[in-house]
């Protein structure tokens, strides 16, 4: 779940203090996708791009540890927090145990943060690595999908760092975020986060 109060308190920056953003490396068009594709494309995230008083950092957590194209990836029995506690998995589709590469993608995301000193990242919600709201439980090519809360193994490294992240569909935080950086954006009062819509609670049954 955002927090939406750390968005309200980003400070409004400039070009010479650009806001520095972590992205996920497809949602900011690199075909990076575990079938070289960018996985779709998602205007609300697209858009940050456009603003010469941001500072983007893409990276692609899964293509440093796996390479482009490789398999699809999942979490089994857990989410990424629990992938980092060792309570559960990262498994390819073939059943290769990804788990370790995973991690170490996770700690190289974390050092690019540190590095870049990142004030927020956005990323591809659902991946096992980036997802932050919704993913995968187990395998997603099974008969039936099934969704938990939680975020990606990535994601989760860089929230319990203290990072805040959301994703391309969180618009209610993205509506926020674009307060700070366009000074004539006016914050629309429909936009909800992905937690928020009728989907992720009759679903999770919230
Ligand atoms: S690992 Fe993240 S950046 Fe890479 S393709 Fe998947 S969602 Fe995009």
């Amino acid at each position: 779940m955002t927090d939406k109060n750390y968005l309200s308190q980003l400070r409004v920056p400039s070009k010479d203090q650009p806001l520095r953003i972590l992205m996920s490396a497809c949602l900011g068009g690199v075909a990076c996708g575990y079938d070289s594709s960018t996985n779709g494309v998602y205007p609300s995230a697209l858009k940050i791009l456009t603003y010469d008083n941001v500072k983007i950092v893409k990276f692609c957590p899964e293509e440093f540890s796996f390479g482009t194209p490789r398999e699809m990836c999942d979490m089994h029995g857990g989410n990424g927090m629990d992938v980092l506690n060792g309570k559960a998995k990262v498994l390819s589709d073939s059943g290769k145990d990804w788990t370790a590469g995973m991690i170490k993608a996770s700690e190289k995301m974390l050092e690019l943060a540190k590095e870049e000193q990142i004030e927020l990242a956005v990323l591809m919600d659902i991946s096992a690595a980036c997802g932050s709201q919704v993913v995968y439980e187990g395998n997603r090519f099974g008969e039936q999908k099934v969704y938990q809360i939680g975020a990606g193994v990535c994601a989760a490294q860089l929230i319990r760092n203290g990072i805040t992240v959301i994703s391309q569909r969180d618009f209610a935080s993205l509506e926020i975020l674009y307060s700070k950086i366009d000074p004539l954006h006016i914050i629309s009062d429909g936009a909800k986060d992905h937690h928020e819509t009728d989907w992720y609670k009759a679903y999770f049954k919230i």
